[in-house]
């Protein structure tokens, strides 16, 4: 049992036990399996060398160049790859935002003061060395999203200061969506921008069992039957609950203030999290988390085609060599970014234009594999019969074996390949990480928009020379 347990309240109900819940303790094993994974693994360990050689978990380190950016990716390449490309809140994700935070220490003192400057070290330093486990929110209530939420009826709906004393911020309110409140700590880090109204331009990280912090899940995917992973092989391994975070009157104090713009009269608001990159950071590890669920979207695809006798035929062919291609060209723009990467001055990043290009692909190659093997699949995905165990039934079994059975695929193969299916492509779970791929980097015509709209000035011109030249140049 956790030693100081977020209050999570499934429904009505306070969930007192998380590691033996019937909803959280499949979640709370995978984390615990995880951090035995990077006890196990060298590959997923470094000696870190600003915590002064202590052997921390990769997603740690703080990139000085190149090696250590591609070491980085070789250890998250390991985790998804054991994940399937699941898996949105593996400790790696936020672990590396703390690094984030404690590389950029110089600029947020600069911005915040000394003090909240050494609280983002101190952050990144306790949480590497301690390997704890992260869950984060940064969106307001979808109460009105024509105005701020400093124009609301109640600016209190989302998390606001409501009062700043000697001891911290007081703070009040919700935020959406908060992926794996089974976590220990919870950092909250909003958009903030130059009109953000004082109350809401604040980030910080705090323990999930802190005072008044409180969980409320949605209901859970995890598969309901008695044999969860051999019904819904993908939600019994890989749900992950999404609650809303409510702050009921919580003190943050000053050590866990992360950002905020009315610590002094002289900090404005500013978009701190663009100045330390961390939207690049994200989409980084989005890139690879996706990278290894297109892999894994591609051998299903061939396994669904080569199942039912349809993976010669051209249309097939053109869709497999589809998904091939997408995953190939997010491969190849990770290690471009890798490879194009810049020294900050903090740290070594990759590149950014070409890291958030390469992730919002990503939305766009993902759901077109989703339905390219629907399309393959036809019936072969309809999870029939309701209970494989019906195979062996001495009065229908023949029956189903004789009508289910595929030239290449005994029947209970092609059952498993059909719950599988479903499982990926159409089942709640899967309909859940659909929404999430389009989600994840917030919205998605917000941040494509903003590939344009942010292209910096020199590549802008370099882009629009040639028009002009060639406009130029059909003057009579
Ligand atoms: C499964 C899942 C898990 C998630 N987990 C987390 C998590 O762990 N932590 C976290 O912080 N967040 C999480 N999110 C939330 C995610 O960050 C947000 O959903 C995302 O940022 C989009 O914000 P929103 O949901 O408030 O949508 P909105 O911003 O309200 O958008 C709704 C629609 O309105 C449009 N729209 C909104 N504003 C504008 C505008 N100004 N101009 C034009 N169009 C506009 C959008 O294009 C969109 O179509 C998760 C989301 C999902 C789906």
């Amino acid at each position: 049992m956790m030693k100081s347990p977020p209050r999570i309240y499934y429904g009505n109900a306070l969930v007192k036990d998380i590691t033996n819940d019937v909803v959280f303790g499949p979640q709370v094993r995978r984390i615990a399996e995880y951090y035995e994974r990077v006890k196990a693994t060298p590959a997923l360990q470094v000696s870190n060398p600003d915590l002064g050689g202590e052997v921390t978990s990769v997603s740690y380190l703080r990139p000085t160049g190149r090696s250590d950016l591609a070491r980085i990716r070789e250890g998250w390449e390991v985790i998804y790859a054991s994940y399937h490309g699941y898996v949105g809140r593996s400790p790696d994700y936020i672990d590396n935002w703390t690094m984030v935070y404690g590389a950029h220490s110089r600029l947020l003192s600069d911005l915040y003061g000394p003090r909240i400057g050494e609280n983002s070290r101190r952050l990144y330093e306790e949480s590497a060395s301690q390997g704890r486990f992260f869950t984060h929110a940064i969106v307001h209530p979808q109460y009105d999203r024509s105005q701020p939420p400093a124009k609301w009826d109640d600016p209190f709906r989302a998390i606001g200061v409501v009062e700043k004393t000697s001891e911290g911020l007081r703070v009040k309110g919700a935020a959406q969506v908060c992926t794996a409140p089974n976590a220990e700590v919870v950092i909250y880090t909003p958009e903030i921008k130059s009109d953000t109204d004082l109350r809401h331009a604040l980030a910080f990280a705090i323990p999930t069992s802190t005072e008044g912090v409180n969980f409320f899940p949605r209901r859970s995917f995890y598969p309901r039957g008695e044999s969860p992973k051999r019904d819904y092989p993908i939600s019994a391994a890989f749900e992950e609950s999404d609650a809303l975070l409510y702050l009921d009157n919580v003190l943050i104090p000053w050590d866990n203030v992360l950002a905020y713009a009315g610590a002094s009269s002289t900090t404005p608001p500013v978009d701190y999290r663009s100045m330390i990159g961390l939207d690049v950071w994200f989409n980084y590890h989005f890139a690879i988390q996706n990278a290894a669920r297109l892999k894994f979207l591609q051998g299903l695809a061939m396994v669904a085609a080569e199942a039912i006798g349809v993976n010669t035929k051209i249309n097939i062919e053109q869709g497999i060599g589809t998904i091939i291609r997408d995953g190939r060209i997010v491969e190849g723009g990770i290690l471009g970014a890798e490879d194009e990467g810049v020294n900050t001055g903090y740290l070594f990043m990759p590149d950014p234009g070409l890291t958030r290009a390469v992730s919002y692909y990503c939305t766009e190659a993902l759901p077109r594999a989703y339905q390219t093997i629907r399309q393959i699949c036809g019936g072969l995905l309809l999870p029939i019969p309701a209970d494989p165990s019906a195979l062996a039934n001495p009065e229908i079994g023949y029956k189903l074996t004789h009508s289910l059975e595929t030239k290449i695929l005994g029947a209970s193969d092609r059952v498993r390949l059909s719950y599988l299916l479903w499982d990926v492509l159409d089942s709640e779970t899967a309909m859940r990480y659909q929404h999430y791929d389009m989600f994840a980097r917030g919205d998605l015509f917000q941040t494509t928009a903003s590939l344009y709209r942010n292209l910096d000035p020199k590549t802008k011109d370099a882009l629009l020379f040639p028009i002009r030249e060639v406009l130029e140049g059909m003057k009579e």
